[in-house]
């Protein structure tokens, strides 16, 4: 537990440094960060995740956040792209499972097992995520 509160108070601290609203309690936070399934994949390399507001636009705040890869917070942030000229297929689904994942937040508690593999995880939209990666 000990970095937890640490990790939470940085990105509380780097958002008012950019003049972003940031609406999370640290319960919410750190729940949103349980649900994702992905807080032991947190970090700054490009496949590593992050918390990203929707659309770079708009507080942090429960309704407004994405556990995503840095890089597609990258990608998502740059506004030309993000405007519809260059948004692959490919983005557009992980899009959508990032907004899959932040509708389940408080609601989605089931445990779904894969049937390829029998593995656990925590929400349809990892469950699917898994099945891509693993048994594409
Ligand atoms: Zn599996």
């Amino acid at each position: 537990m000990r970095n937890i509160r640490q990790a939470y108070a940085s990105q509380k601290c780097a958002a008012k440094k950019r003049g972003i609203e940031f609406l999370l309690s640290f319960e919410e936070w750190y729940h949103i960060w349980q649900v994702s399934g992905k807080w032991d994949e947190r970090g700054r390399g490009s496949e590593k995740y992050c918390m990203a507001r929707h659309n770079d636009i708009g507080p942090y705040s429960i309704n407004n956040v994405s556990i995503i890869t840095n890089h597609e917070n990258l990608s998502l942030g740059n506004k030309d792209r993000w405007k519809g000229k260059v948004v692959s297929n490919e983005t557009k689904d992980k899009l959508k499972q990032a907004r899959k994942l932040q509708v389940n937040v408080g609601y989605d508690k089931t445990i779904y097992t894969c049937v390829h593999c029998n593995k656990q995880v925590r929400s349809k939209s990892n469950l699917v995520q898994h099945t891509r990666a693993s048994h594409a």
